[in-house]
């Protein structure tokens, strides 16, 4: 851990938390720009990721910060790759995540007319041409770090010749790959972005946007600063990796009679530990049905982080947490669960479930009696309440909590032990039952009248208390447990990435037995179940059969790793 992973103080002023905030209130102080504008610009060839939470956060939150605004561009210059169900899906995640672009939603193919006229200007000042040399020709002329690359043999075509091919690959003449449209900067460069990048290249591709009406499209280098500068972004904000492009995004800017000078800062990716954050991995998960979906409860999509119960608002937290700055980083996993637990904490509910269910008969308490105990809801919120849960004389308690023949720490329920049952009564096993395969199958168990609530009058106390379920009055459930995706903190370093997938990322139980106040949920609903963890009401639910997901369990390793430094 470094120190960009340390929490932020509370509240300092905006421009000291970090150094793209400095940099915009300097500019604001300087009077370079009256607002500044930021824009969140994903390409709609997948779902969002973890790592696309924190260019959100900090895009919308420095508009937020110094009262400016932020859009949401969609950089769709690839047909191939995007699709209508990802421009649904992202929004959907950057609303869910609590930003609201306005009126400010564009698209890069808005501006295809513009960015193609923009073209024919680079190419009547002598600055763009028409290449004929294929993908794998390019490649070859372009260099090396270590060598210079060298001209193509179409460098030198007139004007007038470029404006010619430049028209008809728009016009569809040409099959797709034939030619391209490069800028002509310099293939002697040390920066190879600089060696005559393509500028346009023809796709016959039906675009979800714009349907037939090109066949050429811009590249993600030519489109994006255009963009910004037609939209008057004033601070376009990038990771790391686009830092070699800055001056070919600068060069574009000041060779063009684009309405504004936007500026490009860049600031390191977010890296996870046992995480992938790829779009291209993700989607190969869900392709190879390796995952439920994009929304799989393990995948680290916002989607999937969602339906497992992550609240937006650990999100966000977690984006502040972490802070913004120029060096790569792995931030632990765990931290991200700390920022969980402490929204779940303060806002779940507490209810009674068991997962792993072993049966105890009360044989003194009578069969046909029931009786109701006040629980309260949630310890950390007074508001929240209490709930009335039903007891009898058959219960449901978590297997775990039994041993027959226990060691000597072990101090749940065991052969003539006594336990409290959480806001009910203190019971003493008297008996084990087992099948044929000397499996225990059912505890017979007597309680104390006198221990009503939870409590006795002489005033001992057992060195545990169990959660517990009424058989009688228990809903049935379905539980998925999650775990890591990956059985490894640095998935790929040494095996393909498929290969270091953990086999028990996922395990279902059923039937668990959940206290009745469980049943009729809403979907999203996140609950803690006493002892277990937090869990969350999953879409697969029907009338019939509820379905749990297990959101994080109670341990939190990040507090303790924090308490250790
Ligand atoms: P991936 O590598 O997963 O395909 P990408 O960078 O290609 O991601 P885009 O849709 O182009 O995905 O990203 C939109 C914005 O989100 C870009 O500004 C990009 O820099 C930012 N972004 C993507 N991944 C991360 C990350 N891990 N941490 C921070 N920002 C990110
Ligand atoms: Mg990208």
């Amino acid at each position: 851990m470094n120190d960009t992973t340390k929490p932020t103080e509370p509240n300092p002023p905006a421009e000291a938390r970090d150094f793209i905030r400095e940099i915009i209130h300097g500019d604001l102080q300087a009077g370079k720009h009256s607002a500044v504008v930021t824009r969140f610009p994903p390409e709609p060839n997948g779902y969002l990721h973890i790592g696309h939470v924190k260019a959100i956060c900090l895009n919308f939150g420095v508009a937020r910060d110094f009262g400016g605004r932020c859009h949401l561009r969609f950089d769709d210059t690839n047909p191939l790759k995007e699709e209508q169900e990802y421009i649904d899906a992202i929004q959907d995640d950057v609303r869910w995540l609590g930003f609201d672009w306005g009126k400010h939603l564009y698209f890069a193919s808005d501006y295809f007319a513009q960015l193609y006229d923009w073209a024919v200007v680079l190419i009547r000042a002598g600055k763009a041409y028409v290449d004929d040399l294929t993908a794998d020709q390019i490649r070859e002329y372009r260099g090396t770090l270590t060598e210079p690359g060298r001209n193509s043999p179409f460098r030198e075509r007139t004007v007038e010749e470029n404006l010619d091919l430049f028209d008809r690959m728009r016009r569809g003449e040409f099959p797709d790959g034939s030619r391209t449209l490069r800028a002509k900067i310099d293939m002697t460069s040390g920066n190879i972005n600089l060696r005559d990048p393509v500028l346009y290249r023809i796709l016959h591709a039906r675009h979800p946007r714009t349907g037939d009406a090109w066949c050429v499209y811009p590249t993600y280098d030519y489109a994006h600063g255009q963009s910004d500068a037609i939209e008057g972004v004033t601070h376009s904000l990038c990771t790391l990796e686009f830092e070699d492009h800055k001056p070919l995004y600068d060069w574009l800017i000041t060779n063009l009679p684009v309405p504004a000078v936007p500026k490009q800062y860049e600031f390191a990716r977010l890296n996870l530990t046992s995480t992938v954050l790829s779009k291209r991995f993700l989607l190969r998960l869900v392709n190879e049905r390796r995952v439920r979906g994009w929304d799989d409860p393990r995948m680290p999509t916002v989607s999937g982080i969602r339906r497992r119960g992550f609240p937006a608002e650990a999100l966000r937290q977690f984006a502040e947490m972490i802070g913004v700055a120029r060096r790569a980083s792995v931030v632990d996993w765990a931290m991200l669960e700390h920022c969980v637990r402490e929204v779940l904490n303060r806002t779940a509910e507490r209810r009674m479930a068991v997962l792993r269910p072993l049966k105890v008969v009360l044989t003194n308490y009578p069969e046909d009696r029931f009786e109701e105990f006040e629980a309260v809801n949630n310890p950390e919120d007074v508001g929240a309440g209490t709930r009335r849960v039903a007891f009898g004389r058959e219960l449901w308690i978590e297997q775990d909590d039994f041993m027959e023949d226990p060691p000597k720490k072990f101090f749940r329920l065991s052969p003539g032990k006594e336990v409290r049952l959480r806001s009910a009564y203190f019971i003493t096993c008297q008996e084990v039952i087992k099948n044929e395969r000397g499996e225990v199958v059912e505890l017979r168990c007597t309680y104390d009248p006198d221990t009503r609530g939870g409590s006795a009058p002489d005033g001992r106390s057992p060195k545990a208390t169990l959660h517990w379920v009424s058989a009688k009055h228990a809903v049935p459930a379905e539980v998925r447990l999650y775990d890591q995706l990956f059985g490894r903190p640095d998935p790929g370093a040494e095996n393909d990435l498929v290969e270091d997938l953990s086999e028990t990322s996922e395990t279902i139980l059923s039937p668990c037995w959940l206290e009745p106040s469980l049943g009729g949920m809403k979907v999203g609903t996140q609950v803690q179940f006493e002892r277990l963890g937090y869990f969350c009401l999953d879409r697969d639910s029907t009338s019939e059969r509820q379905v749990w997901n297990r959101t994080i369990t109670l341990r939190d390793t990040w507090a303790k790793v924090q308490k250790q430094t």
